[in-house]
Formats: structure tokens, sequence, C-alpha cells
């Protein structure tokens, strides 16, 4: 089925300040999208989303929902159905980082970060893309990591890179069972990028180390991983599917 003209795209965990979130939801107005901003706390969403209809005149609006807690997600979902066009896009990019090595963490963190960055999304997308077979139509993407490939290293460790591998392979089930609903599904993967998910924890000195690895010889921006979700999501993208997508300055070679 074609897009319909006015189509709407979610992008979770969107309110973070200089976040990926952010960059994903600027740029998908930017292409014509109405955008859901959908985070924690509903009034930063809605700021995050007047700030993205007033300097791109798209339509965008703000959502609150823990995306770990099914009937808040619920409630979102028919929030933006009431509110917004068609959903067409979903972005699967809220996440915490788990910085604990595997030998001290404890059920309790590896819990919260299983219950957020996969269960959580496993919450969205099954919501979101009830609504997309239903019209036919379809693109979702999910914001993996390069830990879930290296086995953890810079953001995260056994509970975080466990996690975003768990996505991969649940974008690859994603594109098996709903390609004849005409919905894609793949993974971005970015590497090191420059937001504040580690609260600053990275010293200067680990930066230069990681930057003198890489092919690239730059950290990675939110520009970088938003312009390859902007296009995963486009209609002319709808021969790619089950894809991982690397975006990382080199660093799977390096
Ligand atoms: P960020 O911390 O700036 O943004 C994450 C957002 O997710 C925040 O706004 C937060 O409020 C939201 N969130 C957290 N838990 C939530 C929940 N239960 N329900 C709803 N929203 C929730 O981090 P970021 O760097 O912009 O990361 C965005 C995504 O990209 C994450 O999934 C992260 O794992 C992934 N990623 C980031 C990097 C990087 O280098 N920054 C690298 C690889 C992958």
């Amino acid at each position: 089925t074609a897009f319909p003209d006015e189509r709407t795209a979610i992008v979770t965990g969107a309110a973070s300040e200089r976040g990926i979130g952010r960059g994903i939801a600027l740029r998908l107005a930017l292409e014509g999208w109405a955008v859901a901003v959908v985070d924690l706390d509903k009034e930063a969403s809605k700021a995050v989303a007047d700030d993205i209809s007033r300097s791109t005149g798209a339509v965008a609006a703000g959502f609150g929902a823990d995306i770990s807690n099914a009937d808040s997600v619920d409630a979102a979902l028919a929030d933006i159905q009431a509110t917004l066009p068609q959903v067409v896009g979903l972005v699967n990019n809220a996440g915490v980082s788990s910085p604990v090595p595997f030998l001290e963490v404890s059920r309790e963190e590896w819990n919260r970060v299983v219950d957020i960055n996969l269960t959580g999304t496993f919450h969205v997308t099954q919501g979101a893309a009830r609504i997309m077979a239903a019209n036919s139509v379809g693109r979702i993407v999910n914001i993996s990591s390069a830990s879930a490939q290296r086995g953890g290293g810079v953001y995260g460790r056994a509970a975080y890179s466990a996690s975003k591998a768990a996505l991969l392979g649940l974008a690859r089930t994603l594109a098996r069972e709903l390609g004849p609903h005409g919905i894609t599904a793949n993974s971005v993967s970015p590497g090191s990028i420059d937001t504040d998910i580690m609260g600053g924890r990275l010293s200067d000195e680990r930066k230069t180390q990681l930057l003198q690895e890489l092919p690239v010889g730059r950290v990675g921006t939110v520009d970088d991983v938003a312009a390859v979700v902007a296009f995963l999501l486009r209609e002319e993208a709808g021969y790619l599917t089950g894809v991982t997508y690397d975006v990382n300055g080199g660093s799977h070679i390096a």
C-alpha cells in the first residue's frame, strides 16, 4: 500500500535535549512526517514537540509514557491515534545504558535494563504494528548499539549489550512476519554518538583513545544517525528489511 499523504512517525525517547531521538524527530518533521514525541516526562515531550513544530512548520505532539509499562504505552498509542494522522513510522529509540560489569550486575539492574530496552520496545512495537498491519503499510526501526555486536565496550556492559542484541533479532522477526503486511523492520546500530546518555562519564583520555582507533576520526553526531533512520522510513526504502545498519565511523573494522 502507498504511503498516505499525511502520516505519523512515533519516536520514543525523543525528549532528551541533546539526544538521538530528538534529532531523529526533527529530521522526520523536515521530511514531511507528523511526529509523535514519546518520553517519560509528558511536559518535556510536549516542549520538544512544540519546538520542532515551531522550527519546521510540521505537525508534532508530545506524549508521556514509560515504555516498560504496557498500560502506559497503550494509553499513549490511543492518544496518538486520536490526535495525529495515520501511524506509518515507528522508531524504537528509548533506552538506558548500564555500565555494570557482569560479575557485579544485580538482578534488579538486569531487570531494569531488559524491561526498558527490550520489553518496552515489545510493548510499543506490538501496539504500533497492529495499527500498521490494519493499514497494510509501515516502517519500523530499532535503535540498537555497536555494543550489541561487540559485547559492550564504551557505553554498556552485559545487560545493555544483551538487551540491544535482542533488538536485532526482534527486528529480523518483525521483518519476516510483517513483510506480508507491507511493513519493513530494520535496525540501526550506532557507535559512539555525542549525547548525554552516559552523563559525562567518559574521560577525555578515553575519548581520545577511541578516536585514534576510528577510521572516520571523529565522534558521531545525532544527525549521523538521524539521516539513516529517516532514509529507512521513506516510502522508497520499501525493499530494505531485516538489515542492521552500522553507523559507527568504521569502528566495526577498527
Ligand atoms: P539519551 O539518554 O539522551 O536519550 C534516551 C531517552 O530515552 C531519554 O529521553 C529518556 O528519558 C528516554 N527513556 C528512558 N527510559 C524510558 C522509558 N522507560 N520510557 C520512555 N522513555 C524512556 O540517550 P541517547 O544517547 O540519545 O540514546 C538514544 C538511543 O540510542 C538509546 O536507545 C541508546 O541506547 C542508543 N545508543 C546511543 C549511543 C550513543 O553513543 N549515544 C550509541 C548506541 C546506541
